[in-house]
């Protein structure tokens, strides 16, 4: 027979999970461009006024591969 304290941990655990994982997209949505859309780092201003939704890192990670599929 099923333990209820399980059952009851794994639906808060459930619970717990979506909501967290709710909240990070929103906290996404809100900053919009100003955190990379890869990574989730911010993006510094600067960068940001060009139009850039990259971090320079993930950027350069993009170019890298763009490059190794030209080839
Ligand atoms: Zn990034």
């Amino acid at each position: 027979m099923a333990d209820e304290a399980d059952i009851a941990n794994d639906f808060i655990d459930n619970e717990v999970s979506r909501a967290l994982g709710k909240l990070r997209q929103d906290a996404v949505k809100k900053a919009g461009p100003k955190i990379c859309g890869e990574c989730g780092e911010k993006i510094p201003e600067a960068r940001r006024k060009l139009g850039f939704q990259l971090c320079v890192e993930c950027a350069e990670e993009n170019e890298r591969r763009k490059s190794l599929f030209a080839d």
